[in-house]
C-alpha cells in the first residue's frame, strides 16, 4: 500500500518550523503558528508516518531530510514481487503448437511458460509463435518444445525480491515477462523450478499507476 503524501499548505509549514528549529516540542509549533496543539496532532502524526519528522519522546520534533521523492523511491524499492505476481499461464512440453496458440489467445496472454513434470523447461512468446509460423513448421503436429527458448537461458525472478529488480531485469534483457519462481533441489546438484507466478509489463505499470493515483 502506499501512503498518500499530497502534503497540505500547514503542514508544509511545519516542515519549514521543525527544519529551522528543531528539536522543537509540539507546544513550540503551535504557538508559532497560532493554534492549539490538538489541531495539530493529526498533522504532527502524518508527517512523521510519512517519515518527514521523526519524534522523540521529551526531546521534540525532528526534520529526518527525507524529501516526499526520495519516500517514493523508498516505498518503490519495498515492494516485492510476491505482492504483485499475476496468474501464469503454464503448458506442458508435449503441447502441440497450434493448442498453445489457442491457449495464449484464450488467457490472454503474451507469454507461455513451458513446464516437463512441473517444472520449468522453457517460454514461447508471441513472435516465438509468429516466427515459426511464416518459416511454414507444421504448427499441428510440432511439440512446443521445438521452438520455445530454453532452461538455463531464462531470466527468472523470485517472489522475494523487489518488484524493482524485476522491472530492471525486463529492460535488461528486452523481455515482456518473468517467471516468479521457486527454487526445488532435486539432486545434491540438480535444481528445479517450480513457475509460481508472473511479472510482466501490465504487472509495472499496474503498480505505476497506483502509486500516482496515491492508492
Ligand atoms: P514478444 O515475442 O511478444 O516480443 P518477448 O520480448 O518477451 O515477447 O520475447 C522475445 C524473445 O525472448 C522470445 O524468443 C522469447 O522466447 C524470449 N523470452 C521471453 N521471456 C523470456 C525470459 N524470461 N527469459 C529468457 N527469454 C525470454
Amino acid at each position: 500500500m502506499v501512503i498518500s503524501i499530497q502534503l497540505t499548505e500547514r503542514q508544509e509549514k511545519i516542515i519549514s518550523i521543525v527544519k529551522y528549529n528543531q528539536p522543537i516540542t509540539a507546544e513550540n509549533i503551535a504557538k508559532q503558528l497560532n493554534l492549539t496543539r490538538a489541531t495539530l496532532r493529526p498533522d504532527l502524526a502524518i508527517l512523521t508516518m510519512s517519515g518527514i519528522l521523526d519524534a522523540r519522546p521529551k526531546v521534540g520534533y525532528f526534520y529526518t531530510g527525507k524529501t516526499t521523492f526520495s519516500f517514493i523511491s523508498e516505498k518503490i524499492k519495498e515492494e516485492k514481487v510476491s505482492d504483485r505476481k499475476a496468474i501464469p499461464v503454464i503448458v506442458d512440453e508435449e503441447t502441440i503448437i497450434y493448442d498453445a496458440i489457442v491457449t495464449m489467445f484464450l488467457e490472454d496472454a503474451g507469454t507461455v511458460y513451458v513446464t516437463a513434470n512441473g517444472y520449468l523447461t522453457g517460454v514461447v512468446s508471441r513472435k516465438d509463435f509468429l516466427k515459426n509460423a511464416i518459416g511454414g513448421l507444421n504448427l499441428h503436429n510440432t511439440p512446443v518444445a521445438v521452438i520455445m527458448t530454453r532452461m538455463p537461458n531464462i531470466v527468472l525472478t523470485t517472489p522475494d525480491e523487489t518488484l524493482l529488480e524485476a522491472a530492471m531485469k525486463l529492460i535488461e534483457h528486452e523481455i515482456d515477462s518473468l517467471p516468479v519462481v521457486e527454487e526445488v533441489i532435486l539432486d545434491e546438484d540438480e535444481k528445479a523450478y517450480k513457475v509460481v507466478g508472473v511479472i510482466n509489463k501490465t504487472t509495472v505499470t499496474r503498480f505505476l499507476v497506483e502509486l500516482g493515483n496515491n492508492e
